[in-house]
């Protein structure tokens, strides 16, 4: 595939963004445009991109973030510690329901990505306060999405915390069940972990180090174990589109999250990673245009991994 190409999949796609709306739970998102749809393709093979569309737009990294925030929490805690805290069962519950809990004997949260579990995690990262756990989790995206220019949207950041009552509520819960400690702390982090703003390549990117087995391809480094990018993978495939994850894993099939910002990434594992970007999401908070568009690329270069 080359950019021509690619730019036709985005054309052909374009107009789904009409089947959708964008986020509207905060002004902030609300006022998006929604005519805008980019994808980054990160080729392991040739170590090079293609790409076509919006993609160095800035949009909200949003639920993505559980990704990056898991990997981090399992370098600074290891595997153990991290899925003693938070299972990786699938869910058939909104992402953000009490029930992602409530359902499991042990009280734990499901799996890392509904938020009862994305905020159990983000209470893992090390830091003495959140001031330092967020500079941590920060750093981290800079580093695994290649992009020095990742910050946090302040007024993404206010509106989330001023209408963050279900999380708090989610994490006051986990409090009163031991599951996590400081509830303030770790609601300002991870409020603002999902306020920061990436790109579509940014996306790619992060998703290349996972299709790549934990190692950059830009630069050779290893950016996080082998054992967590495959586990993180799986739990992609299972969990990462809400409550749409089985739907997605049969009409598309690759490991993917998403987030209400509208940002879609995939790990095809050893091949490519793939970042998308079409603000308008369907009714489980997916990008409309961007599953489209992804499901069209699956299919052209053949990447359906349960084929
Ligand atoms: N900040 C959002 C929340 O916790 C994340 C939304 C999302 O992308 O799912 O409600």
């Amino acid at each position: 595939m080359n950019n021509k190409t690619l730019q036709q999949l985005v054309d052909k796609n374009f107009n789904n963004y009409k089947k959708g709306k964008v986020a509207d739970y905060i002004p902030a998102l609300a006022k998006v445009n929604p005519k805008q749809l980019g994808i980054t393709i990160y080729d392991l093979k040739n170590n090079d991109r293609i790409q076509a569309g919006d993609v160095d737009v800035r949009f909200a990294i949003e639920s993505m973030s559980k990704v990056p925030v898991l990997l981090l929490a399992i370098k600074d805690r290891g595997i153990k510690k991290v899925f003693e805290t938070i299972n990786t069962e699938p869910t058939g519950f909104a992402f953000n329901s009490i029930m992602n809990m409530e359902i499991n004997h042990r009280k734990h949260p499901m799996n890392p990505f509904v938020n009862a579990g994305a905020i159990a995690t983000t209470s893992l990262i090390n830091g003495k306060d959140a001031k330092e756990k967020f500079e941590r989790i920060l750093a981290f995206m800079r580093e695994i999405c290649d992009d020095p220019d990742i910050t946090l949207n302040k007024e993404i950041y206010q509106s989330e915390a001023k209408t963050g009552d279900i999380n708090r509520s989610l994490a006051y819960y986990m409090k009163g069940n031991q599951m996590i400690e400081e509830v303030p702390e770790t609601l300002e982090a991870y409020f603002k972990q999902c306020s920061v703003d990436v790109t579509a390549t940014g996306m790619a990117k992060l998703a290349a180090v996972l299709a790549n087995k934990g190692v950059a391809p830009w630069s050779n480094q290893r950016i996080v174990s082998e054992e967590s990018a495959t586990i993180v993978k799986s739990i992609m495939t299972t969990a990462g589109l809400y409550d749409e994850s089985g739907e997605f894993s049969v009409h598309v099939g690759v490991p993917a999250k998403s987030g209400v910002g509208g940002g879609l990434m995939a790990a095809v594992p050893n091949s490519y990673g793939i970042g998308v970007f079409s603000p308008a999401l369907d009714n489980c908070g997916n990008s409309v245009a961007g599953i489209q568009l992804l499901k069209d690329i699956v299919q052209e270069l053949d990447l359906d991994i349960f084929k």
